[in-house]
């Protein structure tokens, strides 16, 4: 289906099933492909941000995160059947992971906090591969050796959670370096897993 304009954000009216089955293939694939969560705070935000704008507008798939952008599309006369939320997306994706041998990184957070979560999706999700954790506090000159570090850990997934705009604008700067078929930035998915 067409992506809806909102805002000059071009979301796209997907399912949480299709959004899975969307990223799915994008892993078979090895694309190397960002995938956005739009909430209405992001959307806002790009309005006046024209690199995220832009980020947004390339990213192969923008989901429609919370009750607000679900609304925006109706109000505007378009289809859009579900919420897709960053949080929701991600544990699909990791309860999938086991069986289709999915290799994960976690970078983001506080220091601590991704260890955590990757212990608690080892819990949840038997068998699941969490290739590597960094946490999201770093300066200019740490960031090759981020690069490097996710790089080795040969993820199919890299999910990033340093808040909206960073981890877009982080993400979509090294996409070329980092060679992963998908990074998706997830706010504050790991603080929530971590507890
Ligand atoms: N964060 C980070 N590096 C930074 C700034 C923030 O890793 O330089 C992390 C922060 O610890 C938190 C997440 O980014 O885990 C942002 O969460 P929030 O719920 O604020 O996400 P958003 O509302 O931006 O989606």
């Amino acid at each position: 289906p067409k992506k809806i304009d909102i805002l000059g954000v071009k979301v796209d009216p997907v399912t949480m099933e299709e959004a899975v089955a969307q990223v799915e293939t994008y892993m078979d694939e090895m694309c190397g492909v960002l995938v956005a969560t739009a909430n209405a705070e992001m959307i806002m935000r790009a309005t006046h941000d024209h690199e995220l704008m832009k980020i947004l507008n390339n990213a192969a798939l923008v989901v429609p995160d919370g009750a607000g952008t679900v609304w925006a599309a109706h109000h505007l006369g378009h289809e859009m059947p579900e919420r897709v939320a960053g949080y929701d997306l991600a544990q699909e994706l990791m309860r999938r992971a086991p069986e289709k041998k999915r290799r994960i990184f976690f970078f983001g957070s506080a220091p601590g906090v991704a260890e955590l979560a990757k212990k608690k999706a080892e819990s949840l999700y038997p068998g699941i591969e969490i290739v590597g954790t960094r946490n999201g506090f770093f300066s200019e000159k740490d960031e090759p050796g981020i690069i490097e570090e996710i790089r080795k850990a040969k993820p199919d997934l890299l999910l990033a959670a340093l808040g909206v705009p960073k981890q877009e604008k982080w993400l979509y700067a090294h996409k070329d370096e980092l060679g992963v078929p998908v990074s998706i930035g997830v706010g504050g998915t790991l603080d929530v897993m971590a507890g």
